[in-house]
């Protein structure tokens, strides 16, 4: 049974004969079937990926293969595959199947990618412990009591688990970092613009981005280098080049990094965590790194500005699933007003509802001005002062989550939910590129990551130092 965790390994061992794409597929689908307990997938595509496999073993064998050949993904289900189900874990759009693919998707399929199945994840992406999938919750493979965080826990349970090499998430306001820290795996999500959302079902459009789960750095890297890039069906898709990220993964010199210590002195940081950091700080400037303390003076206004903004998209966005285009209607309707809140009280689930209605709210005239135009004021000095630290410093080091995995259903108050992004949610305010790598096992046997935050669009930057990071650890 192969137990690969990078896709040069994989390279390698095609080169040589030692395995081929189909044995690979076989064993994947084996061993997703071996842990069907952890919910990660919702569908897999055995036919399918097996039928594709043999097509890459040829392609591979006349020297026509694409640059993903025998790497075996897992796509998060809110992003579109054509002819494939996309329910973003509701039941609202149970039965929905997509009509076209996110570009994401074809240019995975393009470089040779195989799209094993769509990963679990919490409904509409929503959720920080992936408990709020209307498919049962997914499990952590560290501990099956625990969650693996979300919204993507789908996504970085299977690649944790090796149920597949690498994954696709979604990162609003920290669902690809929070649970790869739960799962010990890497998440990455780019600058806002950098990959294409046209295909993604949206959550919060001026948040939401894609973005690799991997166990390395490098196949974070490769993985978006082939997602990344303009596109003309997504007009906040940067035209800017797309650099050979995986090729410049070597980092020279010397980093400047800033750490915030309003985070590491938290006192709701896990005292083991601060400890990790603190000790990755001294070990970064023996080294001969710059790294400082920096002030953010602004952490108690991060997680209040994050909800009232993505609340307000969200309540617009999902708008259109009302029963008449999109989504189930209730039998149980009888007329136009009915059809519209019959499907949507008995399709969405309880968080969704929760934040459809708080987001209409801070919306409504009269709250408009108090909540929505100065959440939106309190966004752009969030950005102004992140600007600032990032004239100074290359990265921006902190805790990727304030704790551990915790168990399921532990957590029962929303707002206690909501403070898990505390530390995720800076880089989606601000649109800056952001990496969880896992660097290190807590006393009661759980991973967790470190975060970094580099600037726009200097991702290859980013990843290089994490790679560096990530190999000394
Ligand atoms: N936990 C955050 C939320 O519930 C982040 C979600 C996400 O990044 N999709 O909004």
């Amino acid at each position: 049974m192969n137990n690969y965790t990078s896709f040069s390994q994989i390279q390698t061992d095609l080169k040589s004969g030692k395995t081929t794409v189909l044995g690979l597929v076989r064993d994947y689908i084996y061993k997703i079937d071996q842990n069907k307990h952890l919910n990660a997938f919702l569908e897999v595509y055995t036919d399918e990926a097996l039928h594709q496999a043999k097509e890459i073993d040829k392609k591979l064998a006349d020297g026509t293969a694409g640059k993903l050949a025998g790497m075996v993904i897992g796509l998060k289900d809110v992003i579109c595959h054509k002819n494939h189900k996309v329910s973003a874990s509701s039941k609202l759009i149970e039965n929905f199947t997509s009509l076209y693919s996110a570009t994401v998707t074809e240019r995975l399929l393009a470089e040779d990618a195989i799209i094993i199945g769509r990963t679990n994840c919490d409904e509409f992406a929503m959720g920080s412990s992936n408990e709020n999938s209307a498919f049962r919750p997914v499990l952590n493979p560290h501990d099956n009591k625990c969650v693996p965080g979300g919204s993507s826990g789908g996504s970085t349970a299977a690649v944790a688990a090796r149920l597949c090499l690498a994954a696709l998430g979604t990162d609003t306001g920290g669902s690809i970092r929070q649970p790869a820290s739960f799962c010990g795996v890497i998440g990455f999500k780019p600058t806002y613009g950098r990959v294409s959302r046209y295909g993604l079902l949206a959550y919060a459009s001026s948040f939401d981005q894609i973005g690799p789960i991997t166990n390395t750095v490098e196949d974070a890297a490769l993985i978006l280098e082939v997602i990344a890039g303009k596109d003309s069906y997504d007009a906040t898709a940067s035209s800017k080049e797309v650099p050979h990220y995986s090729k410049e993964l070597n980092f020279n010199g010397k980093a400047k990094i800033g750490y915030i210590t309003e985070c590491i002195d938290n006192p709701h940081l896990d005292p083991e965590i601060a400890a990790n950091l603190r000790n990755l700080i001294d070990k970064l400037k023996s080294e001969g790194h710059a790294v400082e303390p920096v002030s953010f003076p602004f952490l108690d206004y991060m997680v209040p500005t994050y909800y009232v903004i993505t609340t307000a998209e969200a309540s617009s966005n999902l708008s259109r699933y009302g029963g008449v285009i999109y989504g189930r209607r209730s039998p149980n309707a009888k007329d136009i007003d009915s059809i519209y809140s019959k499907s949507r009280t008995e399709g969405f689930g309880e968080e969704v509802k929760r934040r459809i209605m708080l987001g209409t709210f801070v919306l409504s005239s009269g709250y408009y001005d108090a909540y929505y135009t100065k959440a939106q004021k309190v966004r752009r000095i969030l950005q102004d002062k992140t600007l600032e630290i990032l004239k100074t410093y290359d990265f921006i080091l902190l805790p990727t989550t304030p704790d551990t995995a915790f168990e399921i259903d532990s957590v029962h108050d929303p707002v206690t939910m909501y403070l898990e992004d505390i530390f995720t949610v800076q880089a989606n305010l601000t649109g800056m590129p952001a990496i969880s790598l896992p660097m290190g096992k807590h006393s009661n046997g759980m991973p967790f990551g470190i975060q970094l935050i580099g600037r726009k669009f200097e991702e290859a930057n980013l990843l290089a130092f994490s790679n560096y990071l990530y190999l000394n650890k």
